[in-house]
């Protein structure tokens, strides 16, 4: 008998290709999960449905607390808003988890980087809050509460506790905008001051990070930033490690986690089955390692670091001419 329910959202262009390749190697692994498909994204409007996240699909991650999701296209400039915005206000995903690794056998120009980012999800410039003020002029309001900035504060000094990281970085820009980025560094700072005192901390202004991220990126362990920082350090990072095909992601809540990769709907390559999947299965290591299935997990990383190693059945994105599926295929004969 499945010992889990997860909810699993192919999304949107590359999505259903990675998503279910994910799949087969978790079941290849030995994880007994329940799958419960949904859909959500632009195949959504698609299916019939009038909303891009059906009730449905959100009530089901409400009752079985932990999803695997794909990506999902928005549209840039017009229609509905994003899939990813909605999930995340509408279920308290408020903590973005990031693991930026290099990779056995991925040659990148860096070696040993190992870092996570910390992104707080739920509002910042994302909180979609526009306006008209008269034609010709439009404002986004960007958004901080001193509740958001100390929970997602907190979460990242419980976390670097837990995982043992030595420091925490914050990236702000303070400098200009001094109330926003000034309550989340001040939350920060309190946290680290008042609760956490034995954990490095340092705080850095974004576009300087920027900077040194790409000078150096070993001298970074815990990223802390406000929305949409993180949205765009996390592809950032993503390059110094072998781009959007190695990271994958989770978002969590106090009780509810929404696993998906970093990357996007890739419509460039949708369809052609040759997306990588290994983002969407490290995302799937890190709900495995959630749900307690360690061992599970461990064995999935063995066997695609065994495959990253010997490069034979690499995606183009690493350099390589297999196929998702073959990828794939090649991951689960590491786990025989
Ligand atoms: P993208 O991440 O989809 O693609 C950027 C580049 O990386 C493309 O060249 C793509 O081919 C490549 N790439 C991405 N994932 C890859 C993979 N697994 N294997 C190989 N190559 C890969 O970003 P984009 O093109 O800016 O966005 C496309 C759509 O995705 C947009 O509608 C955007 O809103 C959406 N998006 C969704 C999510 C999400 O659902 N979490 C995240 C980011 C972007």
């Amino acid at each position: 008998m499945p010992k889990y329910t997860v909810v699993l959202i192919p999304g949107d262009g590359i999505g259903p290709e990675v998503t279910n390749a994910a799949k087969r190697v978790i079941e290849a692994a030995g994880a007994t999960i329940e799958w419960v498909e949904l859909p959500a994204g632009a195949v959504a409007i698609e299916q019939g449905h009038d909303n891009v996240l059906p009730l449905r699909t959100l009530a089901a991650i409400q009752a079985h607390k932990v999803a695997l999701k794909g990506p999902v296209t928005t549209p840039v400039g017009k229609g509905f808003s994003s899939v990813n915005v909605q999930l995340r206000k509408k279920l308290n995903l408020y903590a973005a988890v990031r693991p930026v690794r290099s990779m056995p056998g991925v040659k990148t120009r860096y070696e040993n980087v190992d870092l996570v980012i910390l992104r707080e999800n739920t509002e910042g410039l994302y909180s979609g809050i526009e306006n008209e003020v008269v034609p010709g002029v439009v404002t986004s309001l960007k958004v901080a509460s001193e509740a958001a900035c100390t929970r997602i504060a907190r979460f990242a000094f419980r976390f670097a506790t837990r995982f043992h990281s030595k420091k925490i970085t914050v990236f702000h820009k303070a400098n200009i905008m001094k109330m926003t980025d000034g309550l989340f560094l001040a939350c920060a700072r309190r946290i680290y001051e008042e609760e956490y005192p034995n954990i490095e901390y340092e705080e850095m202004i974004v576009d300087a990070g920027c900077m040194k991220l790409v000078q150096d990126p070993t001298r970074f362990d815990v990223l802390l930033m406000e929305n949409l920082y993180g949205d765009l350090i996390s592809d950032l990072c993503a390059g110094l490690v072998g781009g959007l095909g190695v990271v994958g992601g989770s978002n969590l809540g106090d009780n509810i986690a929404v696993f998906e990769a970093v990357h996007g709907s890739a419509p460039d390559i949708a369809g052609k089955g040759v997306a990588n999947p290994l983002a969407v299965i490290l995302s799937a290591t890190m709900m495995l390692n959630y749900l307690h299935e360690e061992a599970v997990a461990e064995r999935i990383r063995k066997a695609y670091e065994a495959v990253l190693v010997e490069g034979k059945s690499l995606t183009r994105d690493l350099g390589g001419n297999a196929g998702t599926e073959q990828f794939a295929d090649a991951i689960i004969a590491k786990l025989k």
